[in-house]
């Protein structure tokens, strides 16, 4: 199953004249398979060993490359480092305050909640963010 999202990943960048090196394979199978929402430094660490040369640099690049054509979303977290989604259909994300681990849960998208935003304030408004925050089940049992 990640396979097919690899091969239609890679027929993505095909299509918007991306050119799929070795390292730009690694790091978009290594997002397809990572459900952990990883980090520019994540990645790097997970794929140093198989490619020497590789800087951060080169993984950030990548993944820019990878928003602009719609294939991750990016999730900023204040000065924190951002985190890349593979999964970039709407979902929504809760967030462990002990480990910081990601895990994406689906409920139906709060549209409502922007039309009212509009309505109330007259902005156009582009999207929103909303995050559960708590204790996830491999930190409530190690505290
Ligand atoms: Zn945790
Ligand atoms: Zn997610």
């Amino acid at each position: 199953m990640s396979e097919d999202k690899l091969q239609e990943a890679i027929g993505r960048l095909k299509h918007a004249s991306v050119r799929i090196t070795p390292q730009r394979h690694a790091v978009l199978d290594f997002l397809i398979n990572a459900k952990s929402h990883p980090t520019a430094d994540d990645i790097y660490k997970a794929l140093e060993g198989k490619f020497p040369n590789m800087s951060v640099a080169t993984v950030y690049n990548n993944l820019r490359v990878f928003r602009e054509i719609g294939l991750v979303r990016e999730l900023t977290y204040g000065d924190a480092s951002s985190r890349f989604d593979y999964n970039t259909s709407k979902h929504y994300h809760v967030i462990c305050e002990s480990c910081g681990k990601i895990v994406d849960f689906d409920y139906p998208s709060l549209d409502e909640v922007e039309s009212l935003a509009e309505k109330v304030t007259g902005f156009e408004v582009s999207h929103h963010r909303m995050e559960i925050y708590g204790t996830c089940p491999d930190c409530k049992t190690t505290h």
